[in-house]
């Protein structure tokens, strides 16, 4: 080997990826991309769930962010975005690129999650101390180190392409999840090679309110596809707008409380569309319905100022002088006094509020205060992570520990996939035939190992492609 001349070793090695997160289960995404000297992080999200999977948040970055050109983030869920702060805080001090929606979500989302940090390390350091004196743990980050990351963050819109390191251009293109959420595709260059590396973000279903359908690139070399629902497809929107008509109107009858865990950013919009129009059309006699979440009130009030971004069918509602995100007997619930006071409403009433997966926030004392009632209803839209209270609820336990406290569940509880803010397996396999003829390297992350390998069988099936299932910590070569 001379001097000058690139050897292969040092080519092959030029541009590779490593997955740091969400590789063989949901949450934790984050990818490593470096092309030539340029390192690139595309997400740096929590890992959340079970105890174990929470732990992983404490381990030590596999990177020193100093070390980073740029981070760039596809949208604002904390699985996502949540462990962005550990990089200010360990003194990142460059730009992070994403688009002007996720910047005023993750203002409200980190910040709640410093708030929750901040009171777990208290909670975990009293415990500490009783059994083994003052040793205490500091969280991860605070105020300031979101602080510190919402100023470094630049604004893209869609389809505008930024260079973000030598070699390295990326564009966000809509991915129709939740608002401002993009898959961002990455033009990389090192050593006379070109290609374009597609992370899908988390997809969005087709048809859902308000977002626009995701959007279908054309072209790529190496996709990097989400598969959290890899192995089956939601009912349709019809059937869960019936089935949530459904369960209202059975609480409505035997005058019971109907508590909806939901994300405060897209999911909760979701509800308050769906249950506007049952409303409009006399599906549903009209009911006091709660959105008991500051962060869910919050993201309300900023999906409205983005109207630029709904879908057509929401621009009609706007066209016709309505709000789509608005009706008479809904009340935006903020105060922790206010949402105390709910314990004393008389059913039927509707409360929708966090955490999406019952693994904490205000929905844990609704469920501790109804789940032992035959006239509760749960309807549970969304995905429930192993591990969470909100997965056992499914699993149909019938006394569950809230606070420590052991619970009988009495309450119906109803599943209504089809409200998910995530892509179904048919619109994943849709998505990826529009990248299919260029053959791409493909791994899937973002999914447990079920879901992910039905999707890959599928994949392989329809378009003669083999998935790579990459587990953390692996590096591939692009
Ligand atoms: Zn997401």
């Amino acid at each position: 080997m001379t001097r000058n001349a690139p050897s292969a070793f040092v080519y092959a090695l030029s541009m590779e990826l490593t997955f740091l997160g969400a590789a063989g289960e949901v949450t934790g995404s984050s990818y490593l991309l470096k092309v030539g000297s340029s390192r690139v992080l595309v997400d740096c999200g929590m890992f959340q769930g079970s105890p174990e999977a929470a732990r992983k948040n404490w381990r030590p970055l596999a990177f020193d962010p100093r070390t980073l050109d740029a981070v760039v983030l596809t949208h604002a869920h904390i699985d996502h975005s949540g462990r962005l702060p550990i990089l200010t805080n360990d003194g990142y001090r460059r730009r992070v690129y994403t688009t002007p929606p996720t910047v005023a979500l993750c203002d409200i989302l980190l910040k709640d999650a410093a708030r929750l940090q901040a009171q777990e390390v208290e909670r975990l350091n009293r415990h500490r101390e009783r059994r083994r004196g003052k040793d205490g743990l500091t969280p991860l980050f605070d105020e300031r180190d979101v602080g510190e990351l919402l100023r470094r963050m630049s604004v893209v819109r869609y389809d505008q392409p930024v260079n973000v390191a030598p070699g390295v251009t990326i564009r966000f293109r809509d991915a129709g999840h939740i608002l401002g959420s993009g898959m961002v595709e990455a033009v990389c260059q090192e050593g006379g090679r070109t290609i374009t590396v597609l992370f899908s973000g988390d997809l969005g279903e087709r048809g859902m309110p308000l977002m626009r359908d995701p959007e279908r690139p054309t072209k790529a070399d190496v996709v990097i596809m989400e598969s959290t629902y890899g192995d089956r497809d939601h009912k349709s929107l019809g059937v869960s707008k019936n089935e949530l008509r459904d369960a209202i109107n059975d609480a409505v009858n035997c005058r019971g409380m109907i508590l909806i865990p939901a994300f405060a950013v897209g999911r909760t919009q979701t509800l308050i569309y769906e249950l506007n129009e049952l409303l409009q059309a006399g599906e549903i006699k009209p009911l006091p319905v709660f959105i008991d979440s500051p962060m869910g009130v919050a993201a309300t009030r900023l999906y409205e100022t983005h109207r630029e971004l709904f879908d057509e069918a929401a621009l009609a509602y706007l066209s016709q002088g309505c709000n789509p995100l608005r009706f008479p007997t809904l009340k935006l619930v903020t105060s922790a006094d206010e949402s105390r006071a709910l314990n004393g409403v008389p059913g039927p009433a509707i409360i929708i509020a966090g955490a999406g997966m019952c693994n904490g926030g205000r929905i844990m004392h609704h469920l501790r205060h109804h789940l032992y009632k035959d006239t509760t209803h749960v309807i549970i839209p969304g995905f429930q992570a192993e591990g969470t209270l909100g997965r056992r609820l499914v699993n149909g336990e019938k006394i569950v520990r809230i606070f420590g406290e052991p619970v009988m569940v009495k309450a119906k509880i109803h599943t209504i996939g089809g409200l998910s803010a995530h892509a179904g397996q048919t619109t994943l396999l849709d998505w990826f035939a529009g990248v299919a003829p260029s053959k791409p390297a493909l791994y899937l992350t973002h999914g447990e190992n079920g879901p992910r390998a039905a999707l890959a069988a599928k994949v392989n099936e329809r378009f003669g492609v083999k998935a790579t299932l990459p587990m953390l910590g692996d590096t591939v070569s692009l």
